[in-house]
């Protein structure tokens, strides 16, 4: 090989090792960083942010009525088509839905149906864990959306959870600021 192909050949393995040095050394840098891997869902668990909309609720007033007057509006609104409502009208001579259900498989979590509301009757809450092998329960019907828990008071935050595979998961938190994901990655 001539001198300057060698010269050439030569530069080209400094750049290549000092590129395989440099991943290296990223690569044994995280081996004693600490982790960043999350323990979901038995010991850490995310709680989203405030803003975030997950499953629906349908809220009561202070004497425990339904607040919905089944006008249809947030029906009418959705974009998927996916709220059905059937009113009724009780003894007091008040509208209320006798059939309430949303399938919340083909919903988009949009919002729409709790901005158009006039009652303030619906909203979305914090909860995101309702996957289902069948698409059929995941249609939610009006007592259910009643048992549903308003929006989680606490912002985001990953929690500690305890499992209570016997009723629902317990979950308790010292972090109420939210998760900074970013805190364990090192950058240059
Ligand atoms: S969040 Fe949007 S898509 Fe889902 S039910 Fe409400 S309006 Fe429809
Ligand atoms: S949830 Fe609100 S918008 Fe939908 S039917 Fe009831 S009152 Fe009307």
């Amino acid at each position: 090989m001539s001198r300057p192909r060698d010269t050439i050949g030569t530069w080209i393995g400094w750049t290549f090792f000092a590129d395989l040095a440099t991943g290296l050394a990223l690569t044994f840098g995280y081996m004693f960083s600490k982790t960043v891997t999350m323990q979901y869902p038995d010991k850490e668990k995310w709680l989203p942010y405030s803003r975030y909309r997950g499953h629906h609720f349908l809220k009561r007033d202070e004497e425990g009525e339904i607040k919905c007057v089944a006008c249809e509006l947030c029906a009418r609104i959705c974009p998927c088509y996916c709220i059905e409502v059937v009113p009724y009208e009780d003894e007091k001579g008040n509208r209320r839905p006798a059939k309430f259900e949303i399938d919340t498989a083909r919903c988009l979590f949009c919002g729409l149906c709790e901005d158009a509301c006039p009652a303030d009757a619906i909203a979305l809450g914090q909860q995101y864990e309702f996957s289902s092998f069948s698409s059929r329960d995941l249609v939610i019907g009006r007592d259910d959306l009643l048992a549903k828990p308003g929006k989680a008071a606490t912002g985001g935050g990953v929690v500690a959870a305890r499992l209570n595979t016997q009723k629902d998961v317990l979950v308790e938190t010292d972090e109420r600021q939210g998760y900074n994901w970013w805190r364990n990655i090192r950058r240059k």
